[in-house]
């Protein structure tokens, strides 16, 4: 029988990624034209194995060209993202059902909230804020500095919306480490 809902969507997880502070940790952006092979793995096993190139502006990777783009951080260094086809600026982009690299909006991706306990998914929210603005997952960092590109209204809304979920995280982390024997409403 058809089901109703349609085909689940696919989890970020579950999908071979490429991620942009890797490729830079992994010294692919030091040496132009230098050709490195990359194994992509999914649960440890590895789905794929292909040569990436770096040309200085582009990474060429399964007969794919990426534009990267480059934004100088305040304190010096430069921030890299990929430039994905949907013009979005992003740090991972994905490879579903081996189809082109394309960030997760494009594939309809979704993250694994709906499986979370809320207090993770505060955390994963706080973290998502601060990934697409260019920032690590540690929400013990300072928060991200606002893209040049953003308008400084939504990046304050970010900030706002990552300040809420990190502090309701942190109060659900307390009251499970504190509490784990009161229950919401048990007052009295
Ligand atoms: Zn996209």
């Amino acid at each position: 029988m058809a089901r109703s809902r349609g085909r689940p969507r696919e989890i970020v997880e579950c999908v071979p990624s490429i991620d942009i502070g890797a490729l830079r940790r992994a010294g692919i952006f030091a040496i132009p034209e230098k050709k490195a092979l990359r194994a992509w793995t999914v649960d440890a096993d590895i789905v794929d194995l292909a040569p990436i190139v770096w040309d200085g502006r582009r990474l060429a990777l399964r007969n794919q060209f990426i534009e990267i783009e480059r934004e100088p951080c305040p304190f010096g260094g430069e921030r890299y993202y990929f430039s994905c086809y949907c013009h979005r600026r992003v740090t991972k982009l994905y490879s579903a059902n081996d189809g082109p690299w394309r960030c997760r909006h494009c594939y309809g991706l979704t993250y694994r909230t709906c499986q979370e306990a809320p207090r993770d998914r505060y955390r994963s929210k706080a973290q998502r804020i601060r990934e697409s603005l260019g920032g690590g997952p540690n929400l013990l960092d300072d928060f991200p500095p606002r893209p040049r590109s953003m308008h400084r209204k939504r990046y304050e809304g970010l900030k706002a919306r990552h300040s809420e979920a990190a502090n309701r995280a942190t109060t659900l982390l307390a009251s499970l480490v504190f509490g784990l024997n009161k229950r919401p409403g048990s007052s009295g």
